[in-house]
């Protein structure tokens, strides 16, 4: 499985680990899944369904660029990455991170606040990656709006 790293345009081989993860991801439908790029480190957006056969890469392209619920409290925004920069945002709110290291810490503080965020988020050693946005029960939102903003 070949993957292309669009920060330095180098393709590498996903290891047994990532392909598993890519092939879980898919089989959950999740369209993106986020891994580290072997040569510069930088994270690469793979796409699951495209990278076994689920949807040709003209639906993908489609699909929304939505990575993660917003760890914002009181937000029910989604953080979105900018094609092709390492700038990551929310429209709902207005927050933005320069890095995806900013983004985990602000979702561990935000789970550490209200457990049940967790639920929208998975935690894979200190890293997060996100739930299929499909599967967020309306419930979580409704909760999201109650949260005290500070
Ligand atoms: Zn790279
Ligand atoms: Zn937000």
């Amino acid at each position: 499985m070949e993957i292309k790293c669009e920060s330095c345009n180098e393709t590498f081989t996903a290891t047994s680990l990532q392909q598993e993860r890519i092939k879980i991801s898919a089989e959950k439908g999740k369209s993106k899944l986020v891994l580290n790029c072997p040569s510069c480190r930088s994270m690469v957006m793979a796409k699951p369904l495209v990278l076994m056969g689920k949807v040709t890469d003209t639906v993908e392209n489609a699909l929304d660029s939505r990575i993660f619920c917003c760890p914002t409290t009181s937000c029910i925004g989604f953080i979105e990455k900018e094609d092709g920069e390492d700038i990551f945002g929310c429209a709902e709110c207005g927050t933005e991170w320069a890095s995806l290291d900013n983004i985990y810490s602000e979702i561990s503080k935000v789970i550490a606040l209200y457990p049940y965020r967790q639920k929208v988020y998975i935690k894979d050693n200190e890293k997060y990656t996100a739930i299929s946005f499909e599967n967020i029960p309306k419930s979580y939102y409704k909760k999201v709006q109650t949260e005290k903003v500070f």
